[in-house]
């Protein structure tokens, strides 16, 4: 017995893409369905990305989720760039015009998104069993479920596919549609979570010859911290004492600053790669976020750009259901495309200037430090940089 369904758009994964789109449709007076392959715990407890530019931290006020994002939320006027054991300040909000960061865990983000989609009674599907997207081209595009409390047909008028970068809708769209774009780097991030308050107010993010470090913060009582490792490096080679001695021994200042030392309450390896697929839809279903592109964390987008495209893709729905009008669906793979390439020449422009590359000639090492010297002696330089790290502005 196939269970049956109707809704406007089904949303498969309840990430920051899948979740933040089903609440602006909502505010929009539109259905969806979320369905998600994990539990709610699961995606709740998910620590990722950490840092919202302006512009999303405006989107989540104007949709009435600002209220815990102003309580805990930690708004950075200006980051630093280290070299040699000396940081330098890059003052974001003066070189933007007031813009500035805002350090709130993208788990605190699914959570207030979560409760905000149950309050309002929006349909979310944890746990929802093997997904599969059907028919997308024609008028009434289908989403099939089977797991362990039975077999599902949602049908819709549209698919989102939200479901990440290892998701099922990217590949139900015939490879023949799709063209990617794609570069990996030599080398990965080792990153801890550890019990200890931030010993500074900014990000610093280190350049040392033994590899790139990031220094940065969850909240008054936790530090998030990252090292430069290889990609298929052994975590269990890494005991907690080693990790510290190697963020010192990149993170230490000639003027005393270091690190705080805390419990470690997890550590794992991200590994750093740019993706774009394009276009970023085929027939009524549109992908959003990681599911169509991806970025090396070292720009702080990956999280941005999920919340921007969807922000583009509500207003298309909008557009669609209240005035008949198609030509904003239609444009809705143009218009994320240009932030998204954007967004990956800023990560891949951070990732190339902050980390080592073992293979770099003696000519690229020197290449790569005056462009560090110029970063932080130049305040057009440092301008550019600020421009793209608050976020350029959300076109829809
Ligand atoms: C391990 C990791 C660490 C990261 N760390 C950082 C970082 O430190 N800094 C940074 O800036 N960015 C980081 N990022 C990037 C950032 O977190 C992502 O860009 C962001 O999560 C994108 O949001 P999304 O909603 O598009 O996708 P996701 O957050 O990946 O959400 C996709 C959802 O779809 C669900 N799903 C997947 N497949 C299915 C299916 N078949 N059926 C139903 N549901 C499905 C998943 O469970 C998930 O909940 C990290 C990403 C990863 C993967």
């Amino acid at each position: 017995m196939v269970a049956r369904f109707k809704t406007q758009v089904g949303i498969v994964g309840a990430g920051p893409a899948g979740l933040m789109l089903s609440h602006l449709l909502h505010l929009h007076g539109i259905d969806s369905i979320v369905l998600e392959a994990r539990s709610r715990q699961y995606c709740e407890e998910r620590v990722r990305a950490g840092v919202l530019e302006q512009g999303s931290v405006d989107l989540l006020h104007r949709s009435g989720l600002g209220t815990r994002l102003d309580r805990e939320g930690m708004r950075h006027e200006g980051i630093e760039i280290g070299l040699n054991r000396k940081r330098f300040r890059i003052p974001l909000s003066e070189l933007t015009g007031g813009k500035a960061v805002t350090v709130y865990g993208q788990h605190e983000v699914v959570k207030d998104l979560i409760a905000r989609r149950l309050a309002d009674g929006g349909d979310l599907r944890f746990e929802c069993g093997e997904v599969s997207a059907h028919c997308l081209e024609s008028e009434r595009p289908l989403l099939r479920t089977s797991g362990a409390s039975g077999e599902a047909e949602i049908h819709c008028d549209f698919i989102a596919g939200c479901d990440g970068s290892h998701g099922v809708c990217r590949p139900s769209i015939p490879v023949s549609a799709l063209s990617t774009y794609e570069r990996s780097y030599p080398f990965a991030w080792l990153g801890i979570l550890a019990a200890a308050p931030p010993s500074r107010g900014e990000l610093l993010y280190m350049h040392h010859e033994r590899g790139f470090a990031l220094y940065s913060m969850r909240s008054p009582a936790i530090t998030r911290l990252y090292l430069q490792c290889r990609p298929d490096e052994d975590l269990d080679q890494w005991s907690d004492d080693r990790i510290w001695s190697e963020l010192h021994t990149r993170l230490d200042c000639d003027d005393g600053w270091q690190p705080i030392e805390g419990r470690i309450l997890q550590k794992g390896i991200t590994g750093m790669r740019s993706f774009v697929v394009e276009p970023m839809q085929f027939g009524r279903m549109f992908l959003a976020g990681d599911a169509a592109h991806i970025v090396p964390p070292t720009g702080a987008k990956g999280m941005n750009l999920a919340l921007a495209d969807v922000v583009v893709l509500s207003e298309a729905l909008r557009a669609y259901y209240k005035k008949n009008s198609t030509g904003p669906l239609d444009r809705y793979s143009n218009v994320c495309l240009r932030r998204v390439w954007k967004a990956q020449r800023f990560s891949w422009w951070m990732t190339s200037l902050l980390h080592c590359f073992e293979d770099a000639s003696p000519f690229d090492r020197r290449r790569q430090l005056a462009e560090l010297d110029y970063l932080t002696g130049s305040r057009a330089a440092a301008a550019s940089l600020a421009e793209n790290y608050v976020g350029l502005t959300m076109e829809f």
